[in-house]
């Protein structure tokens, strides 16, 4: 390894980071442990192509360091992992390759624990589960919580209402203007919540008819992909990629907050402080998200999965909201310092 990866690994302080090459089936992955301070590294195996080793490298260090905070924060007794694995899934993805990628968790001994992620499936941790225990986000059928992404959804309206409340003083969303971008798994159902609450909503997606299908079924506005950043509103909701809030997006903004589920979406921590500075407030992704990983974590309890137990944890994600926020207020700090350190706090006390 050069001093550059090196370094990088050493920035945000893992435990450790594997990388994987099988020549047979092509797989190539690197699996990240930032702590098993709590628990076991929980999360999930992200099936994408990279331009470089290092952007893969990147990747998977930022990513498994936020499910250090999620579940630190989301008060579960696991750690932060997470697993990428380079290529487009529509032609990487083999039985053999998953399989060889199951091999390599099983190497770990427990220490990481996967799950599916974007571009990985319920179907493909079936598969990984051929090799290794160390894997949930299993299908319904196989005991497991199936797909994680409804449970996230209803997170991220329990940390919008929380914001709601902290911001207006109701939880009502009725009649408040959000923009969802990205209806995908996570943001498909949420609008479907939203719009149950009465909000006006505004839909956006890249994908051809995928939002005006869903607004037609619901009833919101579509807005094009570029314009979803730019569309006055209360809350946006960012449910599509990272890095979307930025030294060149927050200025343009035109929103009082942002809630949404898309994993780091800040490009640079000092983007805290640009919303901040915007009078924006800013739901840590981490702290609104975590409701897919409350889902999964039941797998773990003695008595077997339940979704009426995942339900109740995940709508605790409100009053996580609210702590963080309201502590953000009272210590002048950014909403991201103060989750940070509220997730840092249980990783002393245990
Ligand atoms: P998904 O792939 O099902 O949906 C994403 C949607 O965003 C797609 O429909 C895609 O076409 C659209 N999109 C992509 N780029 C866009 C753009 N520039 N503008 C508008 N739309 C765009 O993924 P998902 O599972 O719904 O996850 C969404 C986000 O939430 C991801 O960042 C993911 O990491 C995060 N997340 C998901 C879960 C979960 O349970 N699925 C849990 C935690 C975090």
């Amino acid at each position: 390894m050069d001093i550059d990866v090196l370094e990088r690994i050493g920035r945000f302080g893992h435990e450790g980071v594997y990388t994987v090459s099988d020549t047979v089936t092509g797989l190539q992955a690197i699996i990240g442990v930032h702590s098993t301070t709590l628990g076991p590294a929980l999360g999930g195996t992200r099936i994408r192509p990279y331009s470089s080793f290092a952007d893969a490298l990147e990747d998977v260090l930022r990513l498994s360091r936020a499910m250090t905070y999620k579940a630190a924060v989301a008060g579960l007794q696991f750690g932060g992992g997470k697993a990428v694995i380079v290529g487009d899934p529509l032609t990487v993805k083999s039985e053999a390759l998953l399989e060889a990628y199951g091999k390599a968790v099983d190497a770990l001994g427990g220490k990481y624990v996967t799950a599916e992620d974007v571009g990985s499936t319920v179907a493909d941790m079936s598969v990984v589960r051929r090799q290794t225990p160390y894997v949930s986000g299993l299908s319904v059928e196989e005991g497991g919580s199936g797909d994680p992404s409804p449970a996230t959804a209803r997170g991220v309206l329990a940390g919008m209402k929380a914001t709601s409340a902290h911001i207006w003083g109701t939880s009502d969303l009725a009649g408040r203007r959000v923009v969802v971008q990205g209806v995908g798994k996570v943001g498909g159902v949420l609008a479907s919540l939203l719009s149950e609450e009465g909000c006006d909503l505004a839909v956006a997606d890249v994908a051809d008819g995928v939002a005006e299908e869903l607004a037609e079924r619901i009833g919101a506005t579509v807005i094009a992909p570029d314009q979803a950043l730019l569309y006055p509103c209360d809350i946006l909701s960012p449910c599509a990629l990272g890095g979307i809030l930025n030294a060149r997006s927050i200025p343009t903004l035109e929103c009082a907050a942002v809630v949404g589920s898309a994993n780091n979406q800040l490009a640079e921590d000092s983007d805290a402080d640009r919303l901040s500075r915007a009078g924006i407030v800013y739901a840590p992704d981490f702290v609104v998200n975590a409701g897919g990983i409350d889902n999964i974590a039941e797998e773990f309890h003695a008595d077997g999965y339940s979704e009426e137990r995942a339900l109740v944890r995940v709508a605790g994600i409100g009053g996580v909201t609210t702590r963080v926020l309201e502590r953000a207020r009272e210590q002048s700090v950014t909403t991201v310092s103060a989750a940070r350190r509220l997730a840092e706090e249980r990783l002393v006390s245990g």
